[in-house]
């Protein structure tokens, strides 16, 4: 038997314990061997609209804030592909890789709403199960079913925190500390990111 793959996709910029709760809790649920946090090289939705950190840092990030946690990983695919990143790829490409594995793409309520503007959609439906995780602020998507997907739903905590929040935090100098792992909230300080305004 093939393994079984989470691919939970993000900018993660920068990763928080939202993503981390969701990811351990998709992976438990559905009983996946791992679940792969797996970083944007050029997120198409989010370019042109604000600045995006560097992808190695937001790596870096993810790496620093996954540790040991088992089943956990920093995903860097997208960033050796290089240009815009699309789960189209991120997928056939990990469908290459393990061809007897069984994918589960993990988004939240938030992002399911987005998925019919996704590049290759069709593709997504036809390489992945999707794995819907509920987030506060965001409707319960709907109708994905008749929408061709395999999809099946996670119960997570509901924290509601966002890296846009975690953005505005670190410009305005107010703690980091518990919304991100203490790893990762090392590596923001030691690299000065976020810091604009301190
Ligand atoms: P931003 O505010 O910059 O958009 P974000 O917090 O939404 O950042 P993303 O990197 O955009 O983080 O999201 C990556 C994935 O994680 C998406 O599928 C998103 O729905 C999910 N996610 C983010 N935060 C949470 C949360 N608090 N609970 C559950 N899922 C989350
Ligand atoms: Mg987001």
């Amino acid at each position: 038997m093939g393994e079984r793959i989470g691919v939970f996709g993000g900018t993660f910029d920068p990763i928080h314990v939202g993503h981390l709760v969701a990811a351990v809790n998709a992976r438990a649920a559905l009983g996946l061997d791992r679940v792969i946090l797996m970083v944007a090289n050029v997120p198409w939705q989010k370019a042109g609209t604000r600045v995006v950190t560097g992808a190695e840092e937001r790596f870096a990030l993810v790496q620093a804030a996954v540790g040991d946690v088992p089943g956990l990983e920093a995903g860097r695919l997208e960033l050796d592909r290089g240009g815009e990143s699309y789960s189209a790829d991120t997928l056939a490409e990990l469908h290459g890789l393990h061809p007897d594995a069984e994918l589960f793409l993990v988004v939240g309520w938030d992002v399911a709403f987005d998925l019919p503007s996704w590049e290759r959609i069709e593709h997504v439906k036809e390489l992945a199960t999707l794995v819907l995780v509920n987030r506060p602020g965001a409707g319960r998507p709907r109708g994905l079913d008749g929408d061709g997907w395999r999809v099946v739903e996670v119960s997570v905590p509901n924290l509601e925190i966002s890296s846009t929040d975690l953005r505005s935090r670190a410009a305005e100098g107010r703690p980091l500390d518990y919304l991100i792992p203490e790893s990762a909230v090392h590596f923001i300080t030691s690299h000065g990111l976020y810091a604009v305004g301190r």
